[in-house]
């Protein structure tokens, strides 16, 4: 059983006398058969977590685990782990048979163990028929494929892929991101996967752990990573396009910002004070055009916007409005408080520049202390809402 355990991991390089921290004091606990992606902004620690558990990298600090064993200072090859990176570094003059099978070969296995391994990792991968082609001959996702082959092969105890999808196409990539989902379903081992694509590591995932400056911000299923970011950090990471954020201030009855105001008794809420600044979190899909008001749940109050540029995606349409005077251009660089991305559905008829009311989802207002940047609550559901819950109720519950 691979449970792979991280414990008080940071390594520290030495850059030209400089300190860098490339990773802050982590712990991970990733069960048997997850697959767990660590997913972060470039340079946020994520390649250099995943050497630590390959054993491409010592940690300076901390102790990793793999199974029972610890495995901190060990080499790469007695860990039990294979990788599979974004480079596909295929052997050119090997055919796929070979290049699968180097390794087994490497180590001496009987022929007919090797024959039945190739065989098996070819079938999952969907690669049965190919075995004699050349890589020159194969596409960028069959090169990956085969690469992906060479993995299994091993039959390790941990995959470890460090962007294996990044140089392929946008279609291929959705393709190949069904495959490994497959792929995981039917290996049973434990998967940890390096992207700084968020969307794939909504997708893959059973837990997304969120980084940033070498630090683990958030460790929870995709869904919960999105509808309960712990913090500012990670409510603009997960989501494309991101959460929209404003700005306000705590008052006795209401939550106060530069353009509009939401109604709420703050001693509902635990952690909120009048006086606090604090930060709103509205995704784009919770703000409605204000003639939907009956429709939407927990409406706010209608707030008054202009649309600014609308971008018409097939499925949805973005509106970008300018909230307050409206004066200022979207293109250009705008104070967040003055502007909303809201997501509507294809088939409205609103135009650009054109003033309207819209509305807030107040079940998915997040609200973060703006000092700390640390989640206080995903709802902002008025004192009085009937047949709802206080939100510091909910929230007593965890
Ligand atoms: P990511 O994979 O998230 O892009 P990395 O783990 O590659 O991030 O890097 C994390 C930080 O550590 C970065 O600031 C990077 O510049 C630094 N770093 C990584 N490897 C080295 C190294 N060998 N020497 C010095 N600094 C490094």
């Amino acid at each position: 059983m691979a449970r792979v355990r991280l414990e008080h991991v940071t390594k520290r390089y030495d850059d030209q006398g400089d300190v860098v921290t490339a990773v802050d004091d982590m712990n991970l606990d990733i069960a048997h058969g997850e697959f767990i992606c660590f997913v972060g902004p470039s340079g946020c620690g994520k390649s250099t977590t995943m050497e630590t558990i390959a054993g491409l990298t010592i940690p300076t600090e901390g102790e990793i685990y793999i199974g029972d064993r610890e495995v901190t200072n060990l080499p790469p090859k007695d860990r039990g782990i294979a990788m599979v990176f974004q480079n596909i570094a295929l052997f050119p003059h090997m055919d796929v048979y070979d290049n699968i099978s180097f390794g087994l070969r490497l180590r001496d296995y009987p022929q007919d163990e090797i024959d039945r391994r190739v065989e098996r990792a070819a079938d999952i991968v969907q690669l049965e028929g190919m075995l004699n082609r050349m890589p020159e001959e194969m596409s960028g996702g069959q090169r990956q494929r085969v690469a992906i082959a060479r993995a299994i092969v091993r039959e390790p105890d941990v995959f470890l892929m460090d962007e294996p999808l990044a140089n392929l196409d946008a279609k291929l990539k959705v393709h190949m991101r069904t495959e490994l989902q497959r792929l995981h379903k039917e290996l049973d081992t434990t998967i940890i996967y390096v992207t700084h694509d968020q969307e794939e590591a909504m997708t893959l995932s059973d837990r997304i752990a969120v980084l940033d400056s070498g630090q683990l911000q958030q460790i929870d299923p995709p869904l919960t990573c999105y509808n309960e970011p712990d913090n500012l950090f990670v409510a603009g990471f997960i989501g494309s396009p991101s959460m929209n954020f404003v700005e306000g201030t705590v008052t006795e009855t209401t939550l106060e910002t530069p353009n509009f105001s939401l109604e709420f008794n703050p001693s509902s809420i635990e952690g909120v004070g009048v006086g606090d600044n604090v930060t709103l979190g509205i995704r784009p899909e919770d703000i409605y055009p204000g003639d939907l008001q009956s429709e939407v749940p927990d409406p706010s109050g209608m707030i008054t916007a202009t649309t600014d540029i609308l971008e018409p995606m097939g499925d949805e349409i973005f509106a970008y409005l300018l909230l307050g005077d409206g004066e200022t251009s979207m293109s250009q660089e705008l104070a967040t408080n003055d502007q909303l991305l809201m997501s509507i559905d294809p088939d409205s008829d609103l135009e650009e520049d054109e003033e309207l009311g819209v509305v807030i989802d107040r079940r998915n207002v997040h609200l973060f202390d703006s000092a700390t940047g640390e989640a206080i609550v995903h709802d902002l559901i008025p004192y009085e809402a009937e047949g709802t819950a206080s939100s510091s109720e909910v929230e007593s519950d965890d």
